[in-house]
């Protein structure tokens, strides 16, 4: 009865052996030359290797090693094995058809009634898939990572899975910083509501949405990001996420805004130029036309500045040029547009304005001037054209009729308003 249990036992443990998924070998003992020697293969590990059981029993396992097996891994194995420890490790072996592929495997002593180790029970498995798998996903983690675009990816609750390496440099905020955080820690509070609102009505209904961003650095600075954010599916459609991927923006809208800037600026007195001056008299035309606005253009010129510059020298006209237009700028209004025509004359438009209040207005600037002392060169007048953007005239009128009325001012003696009035 105890031998058919015995029997039934071996049976079963055989059974369990040849049907096991995981490639199973055993081998003598002998660590010493030649080494040891293959007794038993199961099946798996008969496809593993590509060869039949007669070609490998009695052979050593040398046989699937090769070039890129790892040596440390073997001697590492053999020093185990000298001492009777069972020992794991991944390396490199060969199919009989020469192809190579990742394994694993466990090597353990096996010994008798007496302890004495008889024989090495190696499990092994087949890694490859899995090595390339990992290979591929520490691929696209170094692609990530050498993007000069920064990467965010969020799960379906927008909280952040992970980020790349230039997300790190553009907002100054860690890999560890911001996971399980909300992209809203990059807010500035430049948008509005509507912004987040178009934001998620765009990727709830599947779509891409792609916008300018200004976001806000860990450092407080603001941030400008060519952002696409798509929402992410599996293959059953479901949604897992979002991956956003944004280029660093901020260099070229500064640049963009200093051209502006410089597009639109005198470079000598800071004042608005004769360019974008004509722009803000033809939206201011509009108005006149569309609403019947009032608004008024006052012109002003220097009285012999050539003088000036005579006297003191172009370095020093300039500084008194600079001075009179920061003179004027302080006593205007926010909304008054004052701008440098060119040389030593200057252009003025007053919107809500009638031509009377205009008037009264150049007249105030005219005593100013007449009153304040330049360091540079003492007292310095000005004289001044009045005139109303009317109704049905175009801006070219206006301006053709406020130099009139400034060079009408000249002929009467320099030093005052010329306005409808008195002409
Ligand atoms: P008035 O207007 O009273 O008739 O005499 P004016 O001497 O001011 O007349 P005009 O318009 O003929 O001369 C203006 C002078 O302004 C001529 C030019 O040398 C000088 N000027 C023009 N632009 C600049 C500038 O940017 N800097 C300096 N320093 N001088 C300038
Ligand atoms: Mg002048
Ligand atoms: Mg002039």
């Amino acid at each position: 009865m105890a031998i058919m249990q015995d029997l039934q036992y071996l049976r079963l443990l055989q059974a369990a052996v040849e049907q096991s998924f995981d490639a199973v070998v055993i081998t003598t003992a002998e660590l010493d030359h030649p080494g040891p020697e293959i007794v038993y293969a199961n099946p798996a590990f008969l496809a593993m290797t590509g060869y039949r059981l007669d070609e490998i029993l009695g052979e050593t396992p040398r046989l699937f090693q090769g070039e890129a097996t790892s040596r440390p891994v073997l001697d590492r194995l053999r020093a185990a094995l000298t001492v009777g420890e069972r020992f794991a490790a991944r390396t490199i072996n060969y199919r009989k058809d020469g192809t190579a592929y990742d394994v694993e495997w466990s090597i353990s002593p096996v010994r008798d009634e007496a302890g004495t180790v008889t024989h090495f029970v190696s499990v092994q498995r087949d890694i490859s898939l899995e090595t390339r798998e990992h290979e591929r996903r520490q691929m696209l983690v170094y692609a990530l990572d050498a993007s000069s675009d920064s990467v965010v990816i969020t799960d379906r609750d927008n909280t952040i899975l992970d980020v790349n390496r230039a997300f790190e440099e553009h907002t100054g905020f860690s890999r560890e910083e911001v996971r399980g955080k909300n992209p809203r820690i990059l807010q500035s509070g430049m948008h509005d509501r509507s912004f987040y609102q178009r934001l998620w009505d765009t990727l709830k209904s599947g779509d891409v949405f792609r916008d300018t961003f200004i976001d806000k650095q860990k450092n407080g600075q603001l941030l400008h990001m060519e952002e696409t954010i798509t929402p992410v599916r599996d293959e059953e459609g479901e949604l897992t996420g979002y991956v956003s991927i944004g280029k660093d923006i901020t260099d070229r809208v500064h640049t963009e805004n200093e051209l502006k800037r410089l597009a639109t600026t005198d470079m000598l007195t800071g004042l608005i130029n004769r360019m974008h001056f004509e722009k803000i008299l033809h939206h201011e035309h509009e108005r006149v036309q569309r609403y019947g606005h009032p608004a008024a253009l006052v012109m002003i010129d220097i009285d012999r500045f050539k003088q000036i510059n005579d006297h003191c020298g172009h370095p020093c006209g300039d500084a008194v040029l600079t001075r009179f237009a920061r003179l004027i700028s302080d006593h205007v209004r926010a909304t008054d547009s004052f701008a440098r025509w060119g040389g030593e004359e200057f252009m003025l438009i007053t919107p809500d304005t009638d031509e009377r209040a205009a008037m009264a207005l150049a007249e105030k600037l005219r005593c100013l001037v007449h009153d304040t002392e330049f360091p540079e060169i003492g007292h310095v007048t000005a004289s001044f054209g009045v005139a109303g953007l009317a109704p049905g005239s175009t801006p070219e009128q206006s301006i053709h009729l406020v130099d009139q009325r400034l060079y009408a001012a000249k002929q009467q003696g320099r030093d005052r308003v010329v306005g409808p009035d008195n002409r």
